[in-house]
């Protein structure tokens, strides 16, 4: 799968400046801009988008796939930006790769998730054990949820229901990860 090739040897620098980047500028670059912060940027949170499709909002560089939120006390807008641009704006050149490496080992779980060898329990759900940590995919018998998918992990239910096993399946990692990961 193409896009497990960005697992290997990931580091900020290279994902900015890969070769297939254009290099257009379609979006100002803040950091000409004197009244733009260029320190003292909180992180907010990073997001996959998996696909490198976003533009940096700072330095206006293309094809970001990792986009970092970064807020400022004196700048009224969160900026979207890549990795190089978090560092700078951060102060802090280790937490923006690793945040990177956490969304790339997640992606590679996610992909391989289904593909396990699921469990198929006497009344027909599906089940799991990973790490320590129970999932099961279950069809909802009665109700007007009746037929469609549901799962659990552990003690909690999915918020949602699914008209087939594999988005239950799918939808039950997120659970998953986020009591693994504690956030
Ligand atoms: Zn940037």
């Amino acid at each position: 799968m193409k896009k497990e090739k960005w697992v290997t040897n990931i580091n900020c620098s290279n994902l900015n400046l890969s070769p297939f980047i254009g290099w257009k500028n379609k979006m100002p670059n803040l950091w000409d801009q004197p009244e733009v912060p260029h320190k003292g940027w909180q992180w907010v949170n990073t997001e996959d988008l998996e696909e490198a499709s976003e533009t940096c909002q700072m330095c206006g560089h293309e094809n970001i796939r990792y986009v970092h939120y970064m807020q400022h006390q004196d700048y009224s807008d969160t900026l979207g930006v890549g990795c190089v641009c978090a560092e700078k704006m951060s102060g802090d050149y280790t937490n923006p790769k690793l945040r990177e490496k956490k969304l790339i080992s997640k992606m590679g779980r996610k992909q391989r998730w289904k593909s396990r060898k699921w469990n198929l329990s006497r009344n027909g759900n599906l089940y799991l054990k990973v790490e320590g940590i129970i999932i099961i995919c279950f069809q909802f018998k009665n109700g007007n949820k009746a037929g469609k998918w549901g799962y659990k992990v552990n003690d909690a239910f999915g918020k949602n229901s699914y008209n087939d096993v594999s988005e239950a399946q799918i939808a039950s990692f997120e659970d998953f990860w986020k009591l693994k990961d504690g956030d």
